[in-house]
């Protein structure tokens, strides 16, 4: 189940551009927010200048430290404008979490620390335009306990152990995590568990990955690394072996084991079923999530033959293309988790 933190869009506050508008400091100049008080950005005694940077009507100038964790409360109003007199400082390893509805326009952020707003997002700040300046935010739910994920020059490098993290009847009987079949039977299963299986997979997709001239169809073995650790398979079992046969081998996540490792062909319910969660990321860089969608809170009605479309997500404020598994019935009970073809370019899954 995911945490209440899913309504929040986080972002390092590095590099970001936003644009520029017109306000003032009541209590000008620098001013660092200590929070000896509270973590409340409108308590004055919070503030290094003993005031609470106001609304009326001009440019801020000066600097904007957030220098302990701080949150600007639902009942915030305050309009900011941070131009190009001002800047807003988030301090390494410090949250400023803006709840308020206000508008805030930021021209710079700086510092290592993490901007979050709680969405929908209201007013004319932007945050993650430079979504794909770096490691994508959405990196930030894979399991990073079998998922290693890191820049490499003009590259994102996605490396796992091929692990779920979650049950299965296909862990071995001594692993904690393996539980009696309940989606498929003994009789049924794959040969192999998961524990036998080397499953470890490297994947290279570009920062910023972009749609290809023409789609291509997705193969047989790995097209993508899912956020558990584990890989995604298409919707078929083997050359011109539709899923169908299969079938009764998966497991509750829609998954089981061989050739190479453990892998899903269906909707993963341990983390997603029927909602908007991260999936993992495909071959050609795209993300995949759940049936629904951030931007709307329901099932897209703009997808491409790819379940494809170029929307808001939880992890950007900007619209990008990323992909959905399709509310479509597979079997009447299942949902294909992505059956292709790829929108972008893919890269090998080895
Ligand atoms: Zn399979
Ligand atoms: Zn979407």
């Amino acid at each position: 189940m995911k945490q209440v933190i899913i309504s929040l869009v986080c972002l390092l506050a590095t590099s970001i551009s936003f644009e520029e508008q017109a306000t003032v400091l009541a209590c000008p100049g620098d001013n660092t927010f200590t929070g000896s008080t509270s973590t409340d950005w409108g308590t004055s005694s919070n503030w290094s200048e003993g005031c609470v940077p106001a609304d009326d009507g001009g440019a801020i100038t000066g600097t904007i430290t957030i220098a302990s964790n701080c949150v600007v409360s639902s009942g915030n109003s305050a309009n900011y404008t941070f131009g190009s007199e001002s800047s807003l400082v988030i301090e390494d390893g410090i949250t400023l979490t803006n709840n308020g509805t206000g508008t805030w326009s930021i021209d710079e952020m700086k510092g290592n620390g993490t901007y979050c707003e709680n969405l929908p997002i209201s007013g004319s700040l932007k945050p993650g335009e430079d979504c794909y300046g770096g490691l994508h935010p959405a990196f930030s739910e894979f399991n990073s306990s079998n998922v290693t994920i890191y820049v490499s020059g003009n590259n994102v490098v996605i490396e796992t152990n091929g692990l779920p993290d979650h049950t299965s009847p296909y862990w071995a009987d001594t692993n904690p995590l393996n539980i009696d079949p309940v989606c498929t039977t003994e009789a049924q299963m794959s040969p192999g568990d998961i524990d036998n299986f080397n499953g470890s997979f490297s994947l290279t997709i570009p920062i910023e990955p972009a749609l290809a001239a023409n789609s291509s169809s997705t193969g047989l073995g790995a097209i993508g690394i899912a956020r558990s650790g584990s890989v995604i398979y298409n919707d078929e079992e083997g050359p011109n072996v539709p899923l169908d046969n299969a079938v009764g081998s998966l497991d509750c996540n829609g998954a089981h084991t061989g050739p190479q490792s453990y892998h899903y062909h269906l909707e993963p319910v341990a983390w997603s079923e029927d909602d908007q969660n991260l999936i993992g990321v495909m071959s050609d860089g795209f993300f995949i999530y759940g049936r629904k969608c951030q931007s709307t809170g329901t099932y897209p009605t703009d997808l491409d033959a790819s379940g494809g479309h170029t929307s808001r997500t939880q992890h950007c404020s900007e619209e990008h293309y990323h992909y959905h598994i399709e509310n479509e019935l597979y079997l009447n009970e299942y949902y294909i988790l992505f059956p292709g073809d790829y929108q972008g370019t893919p890269n090998g899954i080895n």
